[in-house]
C-alpha cells in the first residue's frame, strides 16, 4: 500500500505517512491560494489500492467528512462513488491499476458534484465502504473492499440496487443505471462447470525441455484437447483460464474459476523435476504440509510465476476475515481429493504415472476457498520419454479421455451427493 521512502519500522511509517497527508494538504490549500476548502468543497488528497485480483482495498483520504452515495455498473463491471464537490489533489500517478482495479476515472459531474469510477476485472462485490475519522491525522478517510464474485452473484446484486435505487433521491438526475439487467439470475440449475487452467503463459513459459519445449505450449494444447473430450460429456460447462499465449497471475487465475463459480478447476502443466529419471502423470491437491521435498520444490516453483513476470508480491493483501470460509474450505478441499482420487484411479489403467501419484503441497493457484482445485502434471519436460509422448497428439487425446472419465465420475458423484 503505502511505502516510506525511506526504510523505517512500522511506527515511523505511520508518522511518515501522517506528515505527507499535511503536506499534501498544505499543497492543497496552496494551490488554492489560501481560500479554505470548508467552504469550497472537500479535498482528496492521496490514493491508495492494495490486494490482489482476489480482494482488493482502496483507501482515499479526505481533508473532511465526504458524503459518499455508490452504485454498480455493467459491461464493464464497475463501480461509481458519487461525492459532493471535490478537488481531486492526489498524485495522478498513485491511481494505477492494482488487484481487481482495472482503471479509475474522476472529476466533476457538474459545478455540485463529482465522482471517482471504478473499472474492475470482473464480477466483484462491495465487501465493505466506509467513511472513517482519522485517529492520528486530520481528516477523513474512504475504505472500501472489494471482492472477486460470481457473474451470477453480481447480476443479482445489480437487481437488488435497481429495486431500491428507484425511490432514491440520490440518483434522481438522470444517472441512474441504464437499462434493465438482462435476467442472468433465473432459477434455472447451474450446469456443472469446469474450468480447465493452462499453467503458464505469455511472459512466463514455465519449465522448458532440453530441446527448448516450453511449458505453457504443452500445457495449452493439452488443455485444449481436454476442454474437446469434456465437450462430449452431456450436461458440462467447460471454462479456461487462457486460450492463447497470454500471461495471466496466479490470483486471476483463481478469480476466473470463482468468477464461474467452477465445480472443478484443472491447472495443468508439464514441469522439469532435477532428477531426470522421474516421469509421469502426477496429481497435487493444497495442503500447508507437503507430502515429499520435491513437491514441496515444485510449489514453491509454481508459486513464484509471477515473480517471474516481474509482478511483485504484494504483501499487504487484506486478510480474509471470514470465519465461515473455514468451513467451505474443508468442504472444498474434502471434494479436491475425492476428484483427486479418480484422476489417479482413471489413469492408473494405462498411463505412466509417478510413484505415489496423489501428492499435496502449498500451490497458490489451488487456494480458492470454494473451488474444488487440483494441479495435474500430465509429465515432466526434464524426462526425455514423458517429452516425446505429451508431443504426440494421439497420447494426449488419450490421456484427456481418461481425465474426461474422472470428471464424469466425479460430477455425477458430486451431483447426487454422494461425496459428502
Ligand atoms: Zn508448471
Amino acid at each position: 500500500m503505502f511505502h516510506c521512502p525511506v526504510p523505517i519500522g512500522r511506527e515511523m511509517n505511520v508518522i511518515c505517512r501522517i506528515i505527507l497527508a499535511a503536506l499534501a494538504s498544505l499543497l492543497v490549500l496552496i494551490q488554492a491560494n489560501g481560500s479554505s476548502y470548508a467552504s469550497d468543497g472537500l479535498a482528496a488528497l492521496t490514493f491508495q489500492v492494495a490486494g490482489d485480483e482476489l480482494r482488493t482495498r482502496v483507501v482515499i483520504n479526505f481533508d473532511s467528512e465526504p458524503d459518499i452515495s455508490t452504485m454498480l455498473l455493467e459491461h464493464p463491471h464497475r463501480l461509481v462513488v458519487d461525492l459532493p464537490k471535490t478537488v481531486f489533489a492526489f498524485d495522478r500517478k498513485s491511481v494505477e491499476p492494482h488487484g481487481l482495479v482495472d482503471d479509475v476515472r474522476y472529476g466533476m459531474l457538474d459545478a455540485e458534484r463529482a465522482r471517482l469510477i471504478f473499472s474492475l476485472k470482473g464480477p466483484f462485490s462491495v465487501e465493505r465502504i466506509d467513511v472513517i475519522k482519522n485517529d492520528s491525522s486530520p481528516g477523513y478517510r474512504l475504505v472500501a473492499d472489494l471482492v472477486a464474485s460470481s457473474d451470477r452473484q453480481f447480476a443479482e446484486d445489480l437487481k437488488t440496487q435497481n429495486a431500491t435505487t428507484s425511490s432514491t433521491e440520490s440518483t434522481s438526475k438522470g444517472d441512474r443505471i441504464a437499462g434493465a439487467t438482462p435476467d442472468q439470475t433465473s432459477n434455472a440449475p447451474k450446469p456443472f462447470t469446469v474450468v480447465i487452467d493452462p499453467g503458464h503463459g505469455g511472459i512466463d513459459s514455465g519449465a522448458e525441455s532440453a530441446s527448448g519445449i516450453m511449458e505453457k505450449n504443452v500445457t495449452l494444447m493439452f488443455a485444449q484437447q481436454l476442454r474437446e473430450e469434456l465437450a462430449k460429456i452431456p450436461g458440462l460447462r467447460i471454462e479456461m483460464t487462457r486460450n492463447d499465449d497470454t500471461f495471466l497471475r496466479l490470483t486471476e487465475r483463481v478469480r476466473i474459476a470463482r468468477q464461474y463459480e467452477a465445480d472443478l478447476f484443472i491447472s495443468l502443466h508439464a514441469d522439469t523435476i532435477n532428477r531426470g529419471n522421474i516421469r509421469g502423470a502426477t496429481v497435487y491437491t493444497v495442503s500447508d504440509k507437503a507430502s515429499d521435498a520435491e513437491s514441496r520444490a515444485m510449489a514453491d516453483r509454481e508459486n513464484r510465476a509471477d515473480a517471474v513476470a516481474g509482478i511483485a508480491f504484494d504483501n499487504e493483501t487484506p486478510e480474509i476475515a471470514d470465519i465461515l470460509m473455514d468451513l467451505t474450505r474443508r468442504e472444498t478441499h474434502n471434494f479436491s481429493l475425492s476428484f483427486a482420487k479418480s484422476v489417479v484411479s482413471s489413469l492408473k489403467k494405462d498411463v505412466n504415472m509417478i510413484n505415489n501419484p496423489h501428492r499435496f503441497a502449498g500451490f497458490q493457484v489451488l487456494r480458492a476457498p470454494d473451488v474444488p482445485s487440483v494441479l495435474v502434471e500430465i509429465g515432466y519436460l526434464s524426462n526425455a520419454e514423458d517429452e516425446k509422448l505429451m508431443l504426440d497428439p494421439a497420447w494426449r487425446t488419450h490421456v484427456a479421455t481418461r481425465l474426461a472419465t474422472a470428471v464424469a465420475e466425479f460430477s455425477s458423484l458430486k451431483t447426487a451427493g454422494a461425496l459428502n
